[in-house]
């Protein structure tokens, strides 16, 4: 009731939810209260989740932040989310995204933009930013985001929370609007560590519907006591000073710990972005060819013929970013740039992977700010699309390379506004990484 509470109060300014369930999740809670005093009830039980809008949960509107998937209903729901349910968690509502999960600030949502708690003329981050903003105002305790180049920890640092990406092939995509995917993946948005833990254990694994998905799941490594950061990352001209000193601190208290902290070169800084962006813009281009008006959500009104009934739907649909997306990745697929472009990226993908990995069989994690400003003022960036994605430098690493990553709140800058701490580690060492996050946090 707390959580609702929270909700009714701050809803209206902060735009966290696109849609409460408030009967559904005070009978579900009537039905856990019965099952803890019967002992049977499941690990999560009463855990208030919040899922992003972009998870199919089976009855419920799913938009993905976008009209074209107006009074769209799934007919089932995605693993991720199941899977809380079956262990008694309460899943509270829907919660605004950038439209596609395209964005970093969570102004791209067809729904309006989700404001920060803390300083509401500032953005919450994207594009999870209504999953990140819920948890930081107490709307739920714990929210599902996804992260396809830092959607969940990106947020999560703007707004002073917790935010895991796992190992891409952990967690199964099944049920996930997909933006890109290679790249996506689903996870936790926290104010505890503890927390993210829970429900990444209980969403994890195999479920025979996601071909991507590992099968086994490398042996916990041992502990080599040694930490890297990236020289180019951490003496980057866009690194706010004050971030900086918060991370000189947090490096401090590592090498307290027993950690040797050390930096290393990774010459590939200026080709993550559009290594990403080549490739992230390509798969959604492909993706988002199912919404053609035909089979779900909406539909133009009386087109002259199937031509104007595609075209017309996706225009009214699909908002700016995404037709950018949309179009940067045709071209990017079409057969005359093929070469030059999209194959040349995964190329760069590789190298990119194979110099991270690297980096990882000599050290237990690659530490770095999570972004390298605090959040933006509302509309700073919304301008100039090159700006924004240039926010998502720090974060995108994980994703190109699949690796795991973690933001956890590093304080606050002179203004106030949170600033977050990114732990990286190798494929499917989340319990190594969330150690390390528990005892920072
Ligand atoms: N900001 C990045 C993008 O717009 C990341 C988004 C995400 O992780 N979903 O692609």
């Amino acid at each position: 009731a707390g959580h609702l509470n929270q909700i009714h109060t701050h809803n209206k300014a902060l735009n966290a939810f696109l849609e409460v369930y408030d009967e559904e999740a005070i009978e579900k809670a009537a039905l856990i209260d019965a099952k803890i005093k019967a002992g049977t009830a499941g690990k999560l039980a009463g855990l208030v989740v919040g899922i992003k809008d972009l998870l199919c949960y089976e009855g419920h509107h799913s938009y993905a932040g976008s009209k074209i998937l107006d009074s769209f209903k799934s007919t089932f729901s995605a693993t991720a989310v199941q899977r809380l349910i079956d262990e008694d968690a309460i899943i509270i509502g829907r919660q605004n995204c950038d439209e596609f999960g395209m964005g970093s600030t969570n102004e791209n949502s067809a729904f309006g933009p989700v404001v920060n708690f803390v300083n509401q003329a500032h953005v919450a981050g994207g594009s999870s930013g209504g999953s990140a903003v819920a948890v930081q105002a107490g709307m739920c305790q714990v929210s599902l985001g996804t992260d396809t180049g830092g959607s969940i920890r990106m947020p999560a640092a703007f707004c002073g929370v917790i935010g895991l990406k796992p190992t891409y092939g952990l967690v199964s995509r099944w049920g996930l609007i997909a933006y890109a995917s290679s790249f996506d993946t689903i996870g936790p948005i926290a104010n505890y560590v503890s927390d993210a833990r829970l429900v990444l254990d209980t969403i994890k694994g195999q479920d025979g519907q996601d071909s991507t998905l590992s099968s086994t799941i490398p042996a916990a490594k041992s502990d080599k006591k040694r930490i890297a950061y990236i020289k180019e990352v951490v003496e980057h001209p866009s690194l706010q000073p004050e971030i900086k000193e918060a991370f000189v601190l947090q490096v401090d208290k590592l090498k307290k710990l027993g950690y040797v902290v050390e930096g290393v070169d990774f010459s590939y800084i200026d080709q993550l972005l559009p290594t990403y962006y080549v490739l992230t813009t390509a798969e959604s281009s492909s993706n988002l060819s199912r919404f053609d008006g035909v089979k779900f959500g909406h539909r133009t009104s009386s087109p002259l013929d199937l031509m104007q009934l595609y075209k017309r739907t996706r225009q009214e649909g699909f908002g700016a970013e995404v037709q950018r997306r949309i179009m940067l990745g045709t071209f990017v697929l079409s057969a005359d740039y093929y070469d030059a472009y999209y194959t040349k990226a995964q190329k760069v993908r590789r190298l990119i992977q194979d110099r991270t990995l690297a980096i990882l069989a000599e050290y237990d994690f690659i530490i770095s700010p999570t972004t390298s400003s605090t959040a933006y003022r509302l509309g700073e960036k919304t301008l100039d699309p090159i700006q924004m994605y240039l926010g998502d430098l720090f974060t995108v690493q994980a994703n190109v390379a699949g690796i795991p990553g973690l933001s956890i709140p590093m304080g606050t800058d002179s203004a106030g506004l949170p600033m977050g701490f990114q732990l990286m580690t190798s494929p499917f060492q989340e319990a190594k990484m969330l150690d390390v996050g528990e005892i920072l946090s």
